[in-house]
């Protein structure tokens, strides 16, 4: 089986071919860079609307030079794409865009929630039965355990997403969008200085600490301290509820999902906890961890094997989609 995925909910524009026998993932991305300050809607749906039809067609290109001799044409099975959340602007492209290619190669179409991709390719590519999955992302942070169809939100940010809260930090300092990596670098060279750490409960919330992070940098204090300081905390907090949402659900095997997973210190964190309480951990290589097709492909694969397509007329994207909305069809009664 061969599914082609299409994603765009935000910066990247990207498609892919998976290849379920072989489980090869070929992804193909092209991100979108602000010139200045942060995500701008418009201009992300600008970039998805030249550059989804040029990944889509160098996957296509692929999947045409590997095409099984005996088979039919490309050789695709099916077409899958992030139905949301995200960026409606960019959304709606990149629906457009899957529907006509659906069409064109007379597949079924396969809608994908993005954040149950974030959090399934890290279950798929660990062989983990049936894990806690941390998802810190940049417009999310939350975590998902499985229980009775449907994967339950366990406890999330009461403002921005992780990776949008670090970007609103950088943004102040005039540093180059995306701030996360920036923050990363420069974390190296800094000491500890305290911030607020906000954990209620399961959810925490990241606004606060961003205030007092500028006031910080606009106080005098190094950069590279706050630097420091900003990702002790978050990550503190973030490796907290994941700890909690272990002991919570039973469950000894913890997945990361999201941009901001690429951060050494975040895996380090929560490696370091998992061993501690003797449960396993597993962080995606960096290109499964961003924004990428592959994720939707992998998943569009299971979701196809189970029957679970849209039709043309009910693929409406959402930019609300919330992960819990999502009925599980492709675990077979899994009850976990
Ligand atoms: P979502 O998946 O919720 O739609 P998104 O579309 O913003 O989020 P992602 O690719 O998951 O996309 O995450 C992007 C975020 O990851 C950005 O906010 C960026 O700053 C952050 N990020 C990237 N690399 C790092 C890093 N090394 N450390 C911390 N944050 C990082």
């Amino acid at each position: 089986m061969r599914i082609v995925g299409i994603e765009g909910t935000a910066w990247a524009a990207s498609a892919a071919l998976y290849d379920a026998e072989t489980d090869d993932v070929v992804i193909e991305s092209d991100p979108y860079e602000p010139d200045s300050g942060g995500i701008h809607p418009r201009e992300a749906a600008e970039h998805m609307g030249s550059a989804i039809p040029e990944v889509v067609s160098t996957i296509l290109d692929h999947a045409a030079s590997t095409a099984s001799e005996d088979g039919d044409g490309l050789d695709v099975d099916a077409v899958a794409f992030s139905r949301g959340p995200g960026l409606g602007p960019c959304l709606r492209i990149v629906g457009t865009a899957a529907r006509a290619l659906a069409q064109t190669l007379s597949v079924p179409l396969v809608g994908v929630n993005h954040m149950v991709a974030h959090l399934e390719i890290g279950r798929h590519r660990s062989g983990f039965e049936s894990p806690v999955c941390l998802n810190a992302s940049g417009a999310n942070a939350h975590l998902l355990g499985y229980h009775d169809g449907r994967y339950r939100i366990l406890g999330e940010t009461m403002d921005t997403g992780v990776g949008n809260a670090i970007d609103k930090f950088t943004r102040h300092l005039g540093w180059s969008h995306p701030g996360g990596p920036k923050v990363e670098r420069r974390a190296k060279d800094g000491e500890y200085h305290d911030l607020p750490y906000v954990v209620k409960g399961m959810d925490f919330s990241f606004s606060g600490i961003m205030s007092a992070a500028k006031d910080a940098v606009d106080d005098g204090v190094p950069v590279e301290d706050v630097c420091a300081g900003l990702q002790e905390t978050i990550f503190a907090m973030l490796t907290e509820v994941a700890e909690r949402a272990l002991s919570l659900t039973g469950t000894d095997e913890l997945v990361l999902g999201g941009g901001v997973g690429q951060n050494e210190r975040l895996r380090e964190m929560l490696a370091s906890m998992c061993e501690q309480r003797g449960a396993d951990f597993y962080a995606p290589e960096p290109r499964f961890l961003r924004d990428n097709a592959g994720m939707i492909a992998v998943l569009g694969a299971k979701m196809y094997a189970a029957g679970d397509t849209v039709e043309i007329p009910d693929s409406s994207v959402d930019p609300n989609f919330r992960p819990d909305e999502v009925a599980v069809t492709w675990r077979g009664g899994d009850e976990s």
